[in-house]
């Protein structure tokens, strides 16, 4: 995302016409893309339709194809499902309905198409493409069109945007509706945990997923799951034998529980069928487990789309139409994806391409093929399931003399995503030989206590311990604020007392801080020479050296949660605008990307901050907005407003300002949903990229041990912060970003790449740029 002009209208030399359509199973999300594409064509300037229900409204024509206005897509990015419709047609199959789609396209002067839909959608749509001109030709042959008449339309437009619940297209890390629908099956299973724990009973969890393992797999990791099956990577020969000693250990270890995720898709390495009773016969009647099946079926579809969706489907609706606006006659069909935390475009033929070549790898049982064909965060994910419920690789251990000591501390406040870090880092240091030392309380708890209560403050954690932490929001371990300058000494002689080798360090602004005094005090104490990670995790994402910290994603969740309610208390009960105060510290990330999630009238961030002409523009829009609405449905309107925006105008006279101004025409509220935002149970992203980087850290200190002092000291890269940047995931050193790419002041990075998400807020909202002069 952060390379990309997504806000900017394109003014088109002529007046194209755009049409938007959802295809395929339906998936969480879609609405926001239809109202992305939607506004966004109008504000470029073309016009813009939906195509209903799927091919089948191409292919019937008439009023299945409508002209959409500003206003017809207002609150969509809040609802589940695709309300303009979608269908399996099996006309569009046949050339004949392709004709006719192709006739009814020219009737209404529609020259470009954006589809979101799976695999078989993309598939319907690359064919319709390369048919096109033959189309044509046909219409024209049959005296159907004259050449003349489609003279306009011989170079089809048409770009592609993935929705799917199952994430099984190649190309992309994630495809609009995957982590809706991975949140419904966390949120399940987390039920299902807690009557398991209660009766000590086995669960088998079918998810969605015939060809694509993906729910199944993140599912098993971010719920700390015992066994998973999945279609790209099925278990060894003797599956039977290894999933029952697996639960049987982790039961003998004290696991009250069993919970084994199965992809609707699964089967052994000959490709035989593996299906949730066969896994529930050998449960029960050779582990002896009382255990039931779940299959969660369509509960996975349903509900309103998670604040990441709601981003991605936003994002990528908008750059779907300046692919539009930006093609040429020869540019190949795009495909709008994402990598890591960049949008890009790629080629749609060869998405779908790889995308069948996993299924034919698989089919030839070719798995390390298949593997291939999933982006390098599946692998990566994998392994870091594997390597967290393994508990008797003997294989993994390493040497003695490269094991280490590892020191696991929380610093701030706490975020989601916290725990499921920790537990990964400690599962890891067991397979691998360390030794998992958590130092409870953060700095000051390490120095209070650790006279007079050694064991409390810095205990070795086993594997058990940490092993239902996946799921929990806060920080078993405790956290604070506490910065180790307050006493360099004490943590020095405690680094020394515990014999911490390396040091991983989980937590937002402060845990930063910390790893970079530490790292400046190595000139003074020879007891900080040793590697140190931090993993960014805060509701605020305003750590340097990423662009995503954990904890973000639950937080945006939470504060949609509410932002949700409350416009539909504000539409209901009478014409009102809220401002909602978000938190954040002075980064405007969360009122931002909350921002484009819900589709707010504007963001008000601490970078921008707040002036009287910025509230004169926005009141005179709410006026012209709420006058343009009348008697509307969906009048609510929200202005987020970070807490640190203005030290002024605070959220409550905001509100008080609008409300005087508005003389009567509609009411304005405050309200503050607080510390609501750090969520209860951390989010599936949260929780999955936490394990993801918990497990990624933990190998990348690993690499320090049996180094001297003096060599730690002398790398740079041994204090380092791991994060996201761009497509990649990298270690950044410590003192690179400290120095550059800092903000120390306002505590957050000097740049911030979702500056430019702003203008995408406004242009979606249609607020006017006028404001940003004073
Ligand atoms: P999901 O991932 O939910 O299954 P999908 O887009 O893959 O979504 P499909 O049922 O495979 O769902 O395809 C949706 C529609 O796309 C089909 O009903 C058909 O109209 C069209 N379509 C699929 N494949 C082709 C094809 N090869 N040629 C023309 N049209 C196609």
């Amino acid at each position: 995302m952060a390379e990309i002009d997504l806000g900017q209208p394109v003014m088109p030399a002529g007046k194209k016409r755009i049409a938007v359509m959802t295809s395929g199973g339906d998936a969480p999300g879609m609405n926001a893309v239809v109202r992305a594409v939607v506004r966004q064509t109008i504000a470029s300037g073309c016009v813009s339709y939906a195509v209903y229900e799927g091919y089948q409204g191409l292919v019937d024509g008439g009023d299945m194809i409508r002209e959409m206005a500003w206003e017809d897509v207002r609150g969509w990015t809040s609802e589940g499902g695709t309300l303009i419709g979608t269908a399996r047609c099996m006309a569009f199959m046949q050339r004949e309905g392709r004709v006719t789609a192709a006739n009814n396209m020219i009737e209404k002067g529609i020259d470009a198409l954006v589809i979101c839909g799976g695999d078989g959608s993309l598939t319907g749509a690359d064919k319709f493409r390369s048919e096109w001109p033959s189309l044509m030709d046909e219409l024209v042959s049959s005296g159907k069109r004259t050449e003349e008449a489609i003279k306009p339309f011989r170079h089809l437009n048409i770009v592609g945007l993935v929705g799917s619940i199952d994430n099984d297209l190649s190309s992309t890390d994630a495809t609009i509706g995957c982590y809706s629908s991975l949140q419904r099956i966390c949120q399940a299973i987390d039920f299902i945990d807690a009557t398991a724990f209660s009766h000590q009973r086995a669960f088998v969890i079918e998810v969605m997923g015939r060809h694509c393992g993906w729910l199944a797999l993140m599912a098993g990791v971010s719920c700390g799951a015992d066994f998973i099956f999945i279609p790209e990577n099925p278990p060894s020969k003797n599956w039977e034998e290894e999933m029952c000693s697996i639960v049987r250990k982790h039961r003998q270890m004290g696991k009250r529980r069993t919970i084994v995720v199965c992809a609707e898709g699964a089967h052994d390495r000959q490709l035989n069928k593996v299906t949730s009773s066969m896994v529930k016969d050998l449960l029960s009647n050779t582990v002896g487990l009382d255990t039931r099946i779940t299959t969660l079926g369509h509960v996975q579809r349903g509900g309103p789309p998670c604040s990441y969706d709601r981003m991605l489907a936003t994002l990528q609706g908008v750059e779907a139409v300046k692919a539009v606006l930006d093609a040429k006659p020869d540019t190949p069909s795009p495909v709008i994806c994402i990598v890591e935390n960049k949008i890009v475009r790629k080629p749609m033929l060869d998405a779908i391409a790889k995308t069948k070549e996993v299924a034919a790898a698989i089919e030839r049982k070719d798995y390390d093929a298949a593997m291939r064909g999933r982006d390098a965060e599946f692998e990566e994910f994998l392994h870091a399931f594997n390597i967290t419920t393994a508990t008797d690789k003997k294989d993994m251990l390493l040497p003695p003399e490269k094991r280490m000591r590892v020191g696991i501390i929380h610093v701030g406040a706490p975020a989601g995503g916290m725990n499921a870090a920790t537990r990964a880092a400690v599962a890891y240091c067991l397979t691998k030989g360390h030794t998992p030392v958590a130092l409870y309380n953060g700095f000051p708890g390490l120095c209070r206590h650790h006279d007079d209560k050694p064991l409390g403050s810095v205990r070795e954690l086993n594997w058990l311990d940490a092993e239902n932490w996946a799921s929990r929001g806060g920080s078993e371990i405790g956290t604070n604020r506490g910065l180790p300058s307050e006493d360099f000494k004490t943590t020095a002689y405690c680094f020394d007392k515990y014999k911490v080798d390396a040091l991983f360090v989980v937590g937002g602004f402060e845990a930063f801080t910390a790893v970079a005094e530490l790292r400046k005090a190595r000139a003074q104490y020879e007891e900080f020479k040793i590697p140190m990670v931090v993993l960014p995790a805060t509701v605020s994402n305003n750590v340097p050296g990423t662009e995503y910290s954990i904890g973000s994603d639950t937080c945006l969740n939470a504060l949609i949660d509410y932002c949700d309610a409350i416009k539909q208390s504000a539409s209901a009960s009478r014409r009102r605008a809220f401002v909602v105060e978000t938190q954040g510290g002075a980064s405007g990330y969360i009122a931002t990307i909350a921002g484009l999630s819900i589709g707010a009238v504007a963001v008000y961030t601490p970078e921008e901050g707040i002036h009287l002409n910025m509230l004169v523009e926005d009141i005179k829009f709410l006026k012209e907005q709420f006058a343009r609405d009348q008697g509307a449905a969906r009048s609510g309107k929200i202005i987020l407003r970070n807490e640190k925006a203005s030290k002024t105008y605070t959220t409550e006279v905001v509100a008080n300002i609008i409300k005087e101004e508005s003389r009567g025409k509609f009411d304005c509220r405050f309200a503050v949903p607080g510390h609501v935002q750090q969520g209860g149970t951390p989010s599936p992203m949260d929780r999955g990229r936490a394990v993801r980087f918990g497990v990624k850290s933990l190998q990348y200190l690993e690499q320090y041990a049996g180094k001297t002092k003096q060599e730690i000291n002398d790398d740079p890269m041994s204090a380092a912060v791991i994060g996201i940047r761009g497509a990649r995931v990298k270690f950044t050193p410590m003192e690179r970003v400290e120095s550059e790419e800092t903000d120390w002041k306002d505590r957050r990075p000097k740049n911030e790449y979702w500056m430019a998400l702003v203008d995408v807020v406004d242009t979606l909202s249609g607020r006017p740029k006028a404001y940003r002069r004073l």
